[in-house]
């Protein structure tokens, strides 16, 4: 998904915090960068004659001075020491430092098209309190640039573009440059300049993301507080950057979108779908300044809750924004089912836990219904406000709540921040009965299990016109009570037709979800077995073609032979099966254990038979050889309009290359949370 540092850099032994950068920095397009730095030092305590920075080894230091004085330094790896005798107590030294970034890092790379630094990798660092940063970056002259804060100066001449991006205001990071040939296109809102920087393939997406930035700018402006920067950019940038499991970056001032994002065919990873999250990163953490440990809850889980709430506001629900149905739903009940779950408040690189943006999401989701909704709107605001341009945590934000709330939350933020488990409830005892003309249902909600949770759960009776609810609360009291099992009773005139425990699943709980495509969403590792009995090559190439694109999205993936296959390579958690009974003879020894059947060469789906060679099955089951794995068989009747394994909203898809024909999701009955009353009850 996405990807933001805070100050993820150790902070040396240094006594020193650094207040300011004013940096060129040359880019040749060659590989190579060269800067000159003056960095501008606040002493916060005595040195002992020794200053010690960060910076990376691939930099080289060509000199280090102080009033025109050259310094003395000393290099130990990432750390460049300089004899301090600095007597002031703001002291500006500047670094002329050149280096190579032809192969590049994880995070940065110059190459002949694109330029992509990530300043804090190249720059001398040490502990952050950004007052004001200037990065002057010359670029071949028909290149465009984005860096970090406002553009307040900019020419071209025969052989450069150079360009001035200034922040006058506190940032909790340097964040990133890119520079390429784009096309740029801009478009003005309410004083802000929306800009879109994409590849000339995607260009075509220019006008609608300069218009759907300048909406949500201006939503979550007025939601939390007002945006800080006089411009807000969309750059395009290649896949590599930070790893696959990356779908975009935010930056002070703009948003890194991987080109992945503008290509795919998958809705839910589409620059339009994700792009209101990625905004909200210019307030969490980018305007509120976070503690890294709280990241996961207050920086990803709050931007997600946000691009929901913009979401719901402009009328574009989609699967993302459902937290009930949502496909990383049933990702994160498994992972908590293996026992691979962590806490959500910890320092995590946030990139491998992807379902840890629906749980954040959910938690916030929760809050609101504890608070009310109206109570939780004020709360993002009155936080946003007291700690703007501060560095604030969890404390801070329970202290706001709970003021709100009048009463203590202290107990629900330790449930579901600290602890790796959620609650399994279960409704039983269901009793009917008709006292006059009216219906009285009563029964027993109650947790399962030693782990203790507290929560209200509301209980729908719901007839075929009407429902009625009540709401309980299980787990400690206001006294310390702790009771695990509680009545509910609901009186209607109408009979009802079934029970069902929290209906709109507000709650994040256990629940018996049928196994969906969507499930491949969490990016894992997959195990690809494709049938050797024929059309061998084909199945390959379609196999292959399969696990570039799931590459892409995260996942590592390993193709193997139906012939080479053992035991233990089925037992695992992810088993792609492809081919037909007649082409890999797993599938033909294991085709039995999937709900639809071939005969022959064809498919019964729905009462037709289905033998089109230009059609594609696919479907998911529970994996049979492996508790809380899944099973998926790609089943290709032809191979001349290749389908694509995608992560469907679906159990079962019949797909004529794009198209989708025909799909299903396997029906499950959840007898813990829904009481089907029986006729003649
Ligand atoms: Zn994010």
């Amino acid at each position: 998904m996405c990807f933001v540092f805070a100050d993820d850099l150790n902070d040396c032994d240094s006594l020193q915090t650094v207040i300011s950068h004013k940096v060129k920095i040359i880019i040749n397009p060659v590989g190579f960068f060269s800067y000159c730095d003056t960095v501008k030092l606040k002493n916060i305590s005595n040195n002992n004659g020794r200053l010690c920075l960060k910076i990376s080894p691939i930099v080289t230091i060509k000199s280090i001075s102080h009033n025109d004085e050259p310094l003395e330094f000393s290099r130990e790896r990432e750390k460049v020491f300089v004899k301090d005798n600095f007597s002031k107590e703001e002291n500006e030294i500047i670094f002329e430092c050149a280096g190579e970034l032809g192969e590049g890092t994880e995070f940065s790379r110059i190459a002949r098209n694109q330029a992509i630094i990530r300043l804090e990798e190249i720059i001398p660092s040490t502990i952050i309190n950004y007052k004001f940063v200037r990065v002057t970056l010359v670029i071949p002259s028909n290149w465009e640039s984005v860096g970090p804060g406002e553009m307040v100066y900019d020419t071209v001449d025969q052989n450069n573009h150079i360009s001035i991006w200034q922040c006058d205001k506190p940032i909790p990071m340097l964040g990133w440059v890119c520079a390429a040939e784009y096309s740029r296109f801009q478009h003005e809102n309410k004083g802000i300049l929306f800009t879109t920087l994409l590849f000339a393939d995607d260009s075509v997406f220019s006008s609608q993301i300069a218009k759907l930035s300048g909406n949500v700018i201006q939503y979550f402006g007025e939601k939390f507080v007002p945006y800080r920067f006089k411009n807000f950019t969309v750059v395009e940038v290649d896949n590599w950057v930070a790893g696959n499991s990356v779908l975009a970056i935010a930056s002070p001032g703009f948003v890194m979108v991987k080109k992945f994002a503008f290509t795919t065919e998958d809705k839910f990873n589409r620059v339009e779908s994700i792009l209101a999250h990625e905004i909200a990163h210019q307030w969490w953490p980018l305007t509120v300044f976070l503690y890294d440990e709280d990241l996961p809850f207050l920086s990803e889980g709050l931007c997600e809750h946000s691009a929901r709430w913009y979401n719901k506001f402009s009328g574009q629900e989609s699967g993302r924004d459902s937290l009930g149905n949502h496909p990383l739903l049933r990702p994160l009940l498994l992972k908590i089912l293996r026992g691979e779950d962590t806490p959500l408040r910890q320092k995590k690189d946030m990139r491998y836990s992807q379902t840890h943006y629906l749980k954040g999401a959910y938690i916030h989701h929760m809050l609101q219904d504890i608070i009310d909704e109206r109570k939780a709107e004020m709360l993002y605001k009155l936080y946003a406000q007291k700690f703007y341009e501060k560095k604030t945590n969890i404390y801070d934000f329970i202290t706001i709540a709970e003021s709100l709330a009048g009463k203590k939350l202290d107990w629900f933020f330790d449930q579901w921040l600290n602890r790796t488990n959620i609650p399994r409830l279960k409704i039983y005892n269901v009793k009917l009965k008709l006292n006059g003309n009216i219906w009285i249902c009563e029964g027993r909600v109650r947790l399962l299990g030693y782990e203790k949770f507290s929560t209200f759960a509301t209980v729908r009776a719901e007839g075929k016109n009407s429902y009625k609810e009540d709401t309980v609360f299980i787990g400690t009291d206001i006294e310390g009570r702790y009771n695990n099992d509680t009545p509910f009773r609901i009186e209607m005139y109408e009979k009802p037709q079934r029970i069902i425990l929290d209906p709109l699943n507000n709650i994040l709980k256990f629940r018996k979800l049928p196994p969906k495509l969507s499930d491949l969403r969490e990016p894992s590792s997959g195990t690809m077995i494709i049938g050797t009995k024929n059309n061998y090559d084909s199945l390959r190439k379609f196999a292959e073609r399969d696990s570039v694109e799931m590459t892409l999205a995260g996942w590592v993936i390993r193709i193997i032979t139906d012939t080479s296959a053992t035991l233990s390579d089925l037992q695992r958690s992810y088993v792609f099966l492809y081919g037909t009974p007649v082409q890999n003879q797993l599938v033909e020894s294991n085709q039995g254990k999937f709900p639809f059947k071939f005969q022959g060469d064809s498919l019964i789906i729905n009462g037709e038979e289905v033998s089109d060679v230009s059609l594609t099955f696919i479907q998911v089951i529970d994996n049979p050889y492996l508790e809380n794995g899944l099973l998926i068989w790609i089943a290709p009747f032809g191979f001349d309009v290749p389908a694509k394994l995608l992560p469907y909203d679906a159990s079962w898809i019949l797909l004529k290359g794009k198209e989708e024909i025909a799909k299903g999701i396997w029906e499950i009955y959840d007898e813990d949370l829904v009481f089907e009353v029986k006729s003649g009850f």
